[in-house]
């Protein structure tokens, strides 16, 4: 076994790494960004070591620095977890060279399987049933359209280099097709630095269905059963659970049987998955199932299979790496109870999940019988712009998939995520959506069901901004107290409390105020009827709410947990309200920190309402934005390439005067 481990990585899975490393008693050591200095991981590990700026290309992404970390820390391996390197080839290779091993499959491998195309024509060799499509090297663009109107309609373009959802496009009708193409072309190059597509047929109810697939070096591979992802959003898994609703053992040993031979195709070693995507329609069944493509890694949602196994994924991939054999045979494989992860997010599900950063004000998990909660950040960290938003992994167990779902739906519930906004009570409803209970749903089932599952603007929660106001209040009136207590002249002392009035403070007798209040960016104002100790606060009438997970205060703010919602509240300064910056409707601001792939109209341009501007980019994503009203581009204070802030001043349109 090895003595010293590096991991070449951060967040959630670094931690767990180290989690098992030191269980199996080997010394572990951190590399951080300039971002993670104070990060989890490397609270937890026994040796660290900085290695650049937060951008990850100069972090965690730079090959050759790593490599020099785990030299100088005689590390005798080194674990990629997953995203970042950890299917780089060449990395692997550079680590091989450097005498120390690598936690994962030999870059042949990871070559082999590392390209869409090449991976496919690879598994139809080996008779692994594969998406129809087309997967050759012909990338001009007539060809393609050609190509698609013969796969037939709707068709998938997706990232030869793909991964992370990213680059994919599904095109419904011909004249789409072009429109499709260049966005997919433009995202893939932006991501993978490679434009080249392939398409494939859009399987239509579709499931997302993978294997857990383990090789050692002595030709053994098996499976450690199925996971099903279907729960998506843009092509990227929000739900994971093991075994899959509707798996029959015949199907698993189908499936199972398909995806070792094809991890015996590539020469696989260690942990590795082979997606297939199923037709959901009628239920899974022989012969429904199609290789998309093997990760060649752990999984993000690897928990589920070990909380349905018992088995601790990563010890057996160090003992693999370690040149032992797998420590079971197909027919041992356990196979118990129901799982389910959840991916809790910093993200607004109501502003089309966009990513929420910022500093992390509570953090709070919940833990109990059937539980595990894999976390990278603690309360006072930072969420940012320069990783993936990702804040914890939720995973229920149960003895049955209803029980699992409701231990999981609860813990969200009392989940405590303040700061940035989070999906959790998205993750909740989901968790809960009658449909989704019954095992009947495919990949557009979030899509489908937005509003529904609460992922449209809900409006301002005005019993939670009541709450808060009457929290900010208290907590006033307790400063004051305070005050008055120290300070002999406090009746004249000059703070602009909301509870000054000419005639002093006063500690008792009924009062009745209207306090002007901000709630998430709206002014509201709270009715405050004060007697004694009590304080009542309504907001047009709505009571503060007695049901609120939590109620989070800063130096200036409450922030109110509520049906898996936050609601920001603050004192509204009127002098501000004047100010403002004019904006109209006709300014158009980054919704986000990103930055500005294209800008797509010129300086005096007319333009018409919902027509697109400028494309961002932010974590995986790009946005487009659009003209917000007809006018004229008075003001363009972007260029393309340009990092902007949340909030930044892009475009100005002037409306058209009529
Ligand atoms: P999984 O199937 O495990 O969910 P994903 O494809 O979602 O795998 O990716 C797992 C992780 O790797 C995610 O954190 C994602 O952000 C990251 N990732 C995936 N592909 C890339 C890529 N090409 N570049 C950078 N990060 C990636
Ligand atoms: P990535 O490397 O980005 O993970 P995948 O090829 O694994 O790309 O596809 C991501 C997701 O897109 C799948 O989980 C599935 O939901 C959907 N998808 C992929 N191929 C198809 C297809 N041919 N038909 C329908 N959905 C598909
Ligand atoms: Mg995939």
């Amino acid at each position: 076994m090895f003595k010293t481990v590096l991991i070449a990585n951060r967040g959630e899975i670094a931690c767990r790494i180290i989690r098992t490393a030191k269980r199996l008693g080997l010394r572990t050591v951190a590399v951080y960004s300039e971002a993670d200095a104070k990060a989890l991981h490397v609270k937890l590990a026994d040796e660290v070591h900085a290695i650049g700026p937060a951008a990850a290309a100069q972090s965690y992404l730079a090959a050759e620095k790593i490599i020099a970390a785990a030299k100088a820390a005689r590390a005798d391996c080194i674990h990629p977890g997953y995203g970042f390197l950890s299917e780089n080839a060449a990395f692997a290779q550079s680590v091989a060279d450097a005498g120390i091993a690598f936690i994962g499959p030999p870059p042949s491998a990871m070559l082999a399987m590392g390209l869409k195309d090449r991976a496919k024509a690879l598994m139809e060799k080996a008779g692994v049933p594969v998406v129809p499509g087309y997967h050759g090297e012909r990338q001009e663009a007539k060809f393609l359209k050609e190509k698609a109107y013969e796969i037939g309609y709707p068709v998938l373009i997706k990232a030869v280099a793909g991964g992370g959802g990213k680059g994919m496009r599904r095109v419904d009708r011909h004249a789409d097709f072009d429109t499709a193409l260049e966005g997919a072309q433009r995202e893939a190059q932006s991501a993978f630095g490679d434009a080249r597509v392939l398409i494939e047929k859009y399987i239509t109810a579709p499931r997302h269905i993978e294997m857990q697939v383990f090789a050692d070096t002595h030709g053994n591979a098996i499976h450690l059963n199925e996971r099903d992802c279907s729960l998506q959003r843009r092509h990227q898994k929000v739900i994971e659970e093991a075994p899959a609703p509707g798996m029959s053992a015949a199907l698993r040993a189908e499936m199972g049987n398909a995806a070792v031979a094809a991890a015996k195709a590539c020469g696989y070693v260690g942990a590795g998955t082979i997606e297939f995507i199923a037709d959901g329609a009628g239920g899974l069944k022989s012969g429904g199932f199609w290789f998309m493509e093997m990760n060649t890694r752990l999984q993000v949602e690897h928990p589920v299979t070990e909380a349905i196994t018992g088995l601790d994924l990563v010890e057996w991939q160090f003992q693999i790496a370690a040149g032992e054999k797998l420590p079971l045979k197909q027919d041992q494989v356990p196979l118990n109870g129901h799982a389910v992860e959840a991916r809790l997010y910093a993200e607004d599900p109501e502003r089309g999940f966009l990513p929420s950063t910022g500093k992390l004000i509570a953090l709070k998990f919940p833990d109990g019988e059937g539980l595990r909660v894999d976390t990278g950040v603690t309360v006072g960290d930072e969420v940012t712009p320069f990783y993936d938003p990702m804040i914890a992994k939720v995973i229920a167990q149960g003895k049955t998939r209803e029980q699992a779902l409701g231990v999981l739906a609860n813990a969200l519930d009392t989940t405590i995520v303040a700061g940035p906004r989070s999906n959790a009570g998205f993750l909740a409803a989901l968790c809960r959506a009658p449909q989704f209970r019954t095992g009947n749903f495919d990949t557009g089932f979030i899509d489908a069901n937005l509003d529904a599952l609460g992922a449209t603007p809900q409006g301002l929660d005005k019993a939670a901004a009541a709450l808060g106001a009457r929290e900010l209040l208290t907590r006033e009136r307790a400063r004051i107290a305070d005050q008055i207590e120290r300070d002999a002249d406090a009746a004249r002392s000059p703070h602009t409390s909301p509870w000054d009035a000419d005639d002093g403070f006063q500690l008792s007798g009924p009062r009745r105020q209207i306090v002007p209040i901000l709630a998430d960016g709206e002014k509201v104002t709270a009715q405050v009827m004060q007697e004694a100790r009590m304080t009542t606060v309504t907001i047009d009438g709505i009571a503060a709410a007695a049901d609120a997970v939590a109620a989070v205060a800063t130096s200036d703010s409450v922030y109110v947990l509520r049906h898996g919602r936050q609601t920001k509240v603050a004192f509204r300064d009127l002098s501000l309200d004047e100010g403002g910056d004019g904006l109209g409707g006709g300014t158009v601001r980054a919704p986000m920190h990103g930055k500005v792939l294209a800008v797509l109209v010129d300086e005096g341009a007319s333009v018409t309402r919902g027509q697109r501007l400028a494309i961002i980019e932010a974590m995986k994503m790009e946005h487009t934005l659009v003209a917000p009203l007809d006018g004229t581009v008075s003001e363009i204070a972007v260029t393309k390439d340009d990092q902007v802030a949340e909030g930044a001043k892009m475009i100005v349109i002037e409306a058209t005067k009529d």
